[in-house]
């Protein structure tokens, strides 16, 4: 297969054209509460109203929406245990594809059951003994499957810049996005978007503090590769950036910060009791994040990206309570 090219602005554009009609509008909330207290002016992007609940279906639909007949015909395959599989599985079934989705046997019931609800086929794998890719790649060979990887590849980044780009078409610019960074899918989309529509504003991704590898790649110059981390932010356990992912991040990025777990639950905390949402801890990273900057977020315009909602209700029950 032909290596497809680093994606730009007009990616993100043209796959925002391709995906409109199937999208969410979701919407751009503020906080009096959280103006108050910072002297800045909020701007929320709650992508945790988008379908299946999180951005990841921007991408997974533009990716999808640019198979050929042939490509349609045999199928997608991706391995994930998370919101990338149920994009998938959700953009797949509406635009007529067979889906099938590589998870760990002891992946959440949860998420399996949301997975084969959207109509999925799902393989499971021991992932203490199996390697996903290696199921993943002989499966695409033996079947005919494209593979769509959750982050690592220009649809996939392209369609996930479009959550910025909206809120900059909605809100103009801005001094300052915070963005929730896993793989770097949602970073590197936003930063073309950043680019292109509010060029002096800062950028940053976050992390969680267990998980920074995004964090050391930046200031070593180079992708680093961790072991999975322990963190309650599920859809930022990445081990580390891809390729396309980080050739954006390192031109483009302001920093890479990170948030403890304790900030997460108490970001989490603050959605639910001030602004009456549920949001899962990944989704939390950029406010946590934000936050840190005190005083120096005065009279400034805050973008906030919220990428997902999908959380365990007795989990979340428990981290309310804490
Ligand atoms: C996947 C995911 C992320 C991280 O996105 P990347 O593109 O991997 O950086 C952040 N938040 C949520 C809710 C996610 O599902």
């Amino acid at each position: 297969m032909n290596k497809l090219p680093t994606p730009t602005y007009k990616d993100v554009a043209e796959a925002h054209q391709r995906i409109l009609p199937y999208l969410n509008k979701t919407p751009v909330l503020t906080s009096r509460t959280i103006n108050a207290l910072t002297g800045a002016q909020f701007y929320f992007k709650c992508e945790n109203f988008q379908r299946m609940g999180a951005f990841k279906f921007r991408g997974a639909m533009n990716a999808l929406s640019q198979f050929t007949a042939e490509q349609r015909k045999n199928g997608v395959v991706t391995f994930s245990s998370g919101n990338h599989a149920q994009a998938i599985a959700l953009s797949a079934k509406l635009l007529g594809i067979p889906a099938t989705i590589i998870m760990p046997e002891d992946a959440p019931k949860a998420k399996m059951v949301a997975t084969k609800g959207y109509g999925g086929r799902v393989i499971t794998y021991n992932r203490y003994t199996e390697a996903r890719e290696d199921i993943g790649q002989q499966l695409a060979q033996k079947e005919g499957l494209t593979l769509i990887p959750p982050y690592d590849n220009p649809h996939i980044i392209a369609g996930q810049g479009t959550a910025a780009k909206e809120l900059f078409d909605e809100v103009g610019e801005l001094d300052m996005l915070f963005v929730p960074l896993g793989g770097g899918g949602l970073l590197s989309g936003s930063l073309l978007s950043t680019n292109a529509l509010s060029s002096n504003c800062k950028i940053f991704g976050v992390e969680p503090i267990a998980g920074n590898d995004g964090q050391q790649s930046l200031r070593k110059g180079e992708i680093i590769h961790i072991d999975t981390p322990k963190t309650i932010a599920d859809g930022a356990q990445t081990q580390h950036l891809g390729n396309y992912t980080f050739e954006i991040i390192r031109h483009y990025v302001s920093d890479i910060l990170t948030a403890t777990d304790e900030e997460l639950i108490s970001t989490m905390q603050f959605y639910a009791q001030r602004m009456k949402m549920i949001v899962e801890p990944t989704g939390c990273l950029s406010l946590a994040a934000a936050c840190q900057f005190g005083d120096k977020l005065k009279g400034k315009k805050i973008g906030i990206i919220i990428s997902g909602g999908n959380v365990d209700i007795a989990q979340y029950g428990r981290f309310l309570a804490q």
